[in-house]
């Protein structure tokens, strides 16, 4: 069985396959000044798309949704469909290291809880010049909330993503990387339980099943447990922060 398969299966049928909610994102955008007809959004690694349908329904922006992953596009064509947002979404493939768009395309940047994935510095190194001066950047990254760490969870989010640090670093990655610090918060509790780790858990029987209960099926979703154990004992410790910067001339 392929992994990618299970990921895929896994998460395309939530909201979210990372942390955050709706309140966040209307909070990031609360710091950016009103997206109006002519502004346009780029959303990287876009999921199935919850960040995407909220952008639509409260700013008047044309937004670009782009993933790597066709079985969360298709999730959220149907979204927009449904919403009759056809004229304002655009939904394409496209890897987030390879963007091809016009340097200065975009007024903003957005983007939860994916830029791990080529890390923060260098996303945010590559995505700036499809921005315009002055343009903006919201994205979300896991960052520590403490100078210092239990040894466990330490140990545990090096290995997974050595980039990782205090938000006073990511703070100076951003300003480093040629923008200028807006605002940033941390994401709540709700966002890592209510609309990530309780939509998994609650379809776990029904995962199970359609894999009829292979051992790497239990594997895999136990890893799911042990990352959600983690963030119940160790969450003083670390979170997604929303960060919202604004591109230097
Ligand atoms: N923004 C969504 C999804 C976050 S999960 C949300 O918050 O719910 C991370 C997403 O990044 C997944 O949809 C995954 O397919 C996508 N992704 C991972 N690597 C990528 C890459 N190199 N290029 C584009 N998308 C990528």
């Amino acid at each position: 069985m392929d992994l990618l398969e299970l990921i895929i299966e896994y998460h395309k049928d939530n909201e979210r396959q990372g942390p955050g909610s709706k309140e966040a994102t209307l909070k990031a955008l609360s710091y950016l000044p009103y997206l109006n007809e002519k502004s346009r959004i780029l959303d990287i690694g876009c999921g199935t798309g919850g960040q995407t349908i909220t952008l639509a329904e409260n700013t008047d922006a044309h937004i670009t949704a782009i993933d790597k992953l066709p079985q969360f596009l298709e999730k959220l064509i149907q979204k927009v469909k449904e919403n009759n947002l056809a004229n304002r979404i655009v939904v394409k493939e496209m890897l987030m290291d390879r963007l091809s768009f016009a340097e200065k395309s975009f007024d903003v940047i957005w983007s939860e809880g994916t830029i791990y994935n080529i890390g923060f510095e260098k996303g945010l190194s590559l995505w700036k010049k499809y921005l315009i001066d002055n343009g903006y950047i919201a994205v979300s990254e896991i960052s520590w909330l403490t100078d210092i760490r239990p040894e466990e969870i330490e140990q545990y989010w090096v290995n997974a993503y050595s980039e990782i640090d205090t938000i006073e670093n990511k703070l100076s990655v951003i300003e480093k990387c040629g923008y200028t610090n807006v605002a940033h918060f941390v994401l709540d509790d709700k966002c890592w339980i209510d609309n990530y780790y309780q939509p998994l858990f609650e379809n776990e029987k029904a995962f199970l099943k359609k894999y009829d209960y292979a051992d790497e099926v239990k594997e895999f979703i136990e890893e799911s447990k042990i990352e959600a154990d983690l963030y119940n004992r160790f969450k003083d410790y670390y979170s997604y922060v929303f960060y919202i910067a604004k591109k230097k001339l």
